[in-house]
């Protein structure tokens, strides 16, 4: 039998991590993880509950009462969180919470609740997670790391696109400034900033489709699994 591996793939914002991400696990049939969406369910329950982000007590209270899953929806097919029982996947993609996400993600106790939780899903390997800080901090050891990148016209066209379907009042301009400043403060954050791993290979998926960088990842793991 092939060894399960590791799979991490980081970036900036709206590069389309998650896609290939998706697809990747889905041809190992290997398991899924947003680790983005984690942070924005906690972002989504401390918006809900007012905590405070600058008292450092209270958040670490918070976390205590923070319990996140990621179950398979059978219709789909697809890995969804649910945070505290509640299906949150669609929630969390709002642009409200998007706002205040990297804030969130910043927080020293935050990090450490999410990146412990995260370790934990991979001990078992076979396994694709994606984010900004999985390849540098949550797994370090990973057999194969991609760096995500493309063009900003074309990431905030990306991102419009998803976020016009479900909320058509949005501005490309909202999209813009939104991606920009999570992409600044995910980069010069204290704890795990956004950056390549050394052992990462980059992947600029600015002029590809869906299909070649699916087929430029599977061939990173067939070098894995049968090296020449
Ligand atoms: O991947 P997504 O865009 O949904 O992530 C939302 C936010 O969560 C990012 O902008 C970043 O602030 C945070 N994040 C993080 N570390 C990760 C994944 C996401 O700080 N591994």
């Amino acid at each position: 039998m092939i060894p399960k591996i590791i799979i991490t793939i980081d970036g900036y914002s709206s590069c389309g991590k998650s896609t290939l991400a998706k697809q990747l696990a889905k041809k190992l049939s290997y398991a899924y993880i947003d680790s983005g969406a984690m942070y924005r369910a906690i972002t989504l329950y401390f918006l809900r509950n007012n905590i405070n982000l600058e008292d450092e007590k209270e958040v670490k209270e918070a976390l205590k009462n923070i319990s996140i899953d990621f179950i398979v929806n059978k219709n789909s097919d697809q890995s969804e969180i649910y945070l505290n029982d509640e299906n949150v996947e669609y929630i969390i993609r709002d642009l409200v919470i998007a706002e205040k996400v990297s804030e969130v993600a910043a927080l020293k106790n935050v990090r450490k609740f999410a990146v412990s939780a995260q370790q934990k899903m991979g001990i078992n390997k076979g396994i694709v997670m994606d984010g900004r800080d999985i390849g540098t901090t949550v797994f370090p050891d990973a057999e194969i790391k991609i760096f995500m990148l493309a063009d900003e016209a074309v990431r905030v066209e990306r991102r419009f696109a998803e976020m016009y379907e479900k909320n058509p009042n949005i501005s490309l301009d909202e999209i813009k400034s939104n991606i920009a400043m999570r992409d600044y403060i995910d980069s010069n954050r204290k704890i795990s900033p956004l950056r390549k791993a050394d052992d990462a290979v980059e992947l600029d998926n600015t002029h590809l489709t869906q299909k070649e960088q699916l087929d430029f990842a599977l061939d990173l793991v067939k070098n894995i699994q049968q090296p020449a």
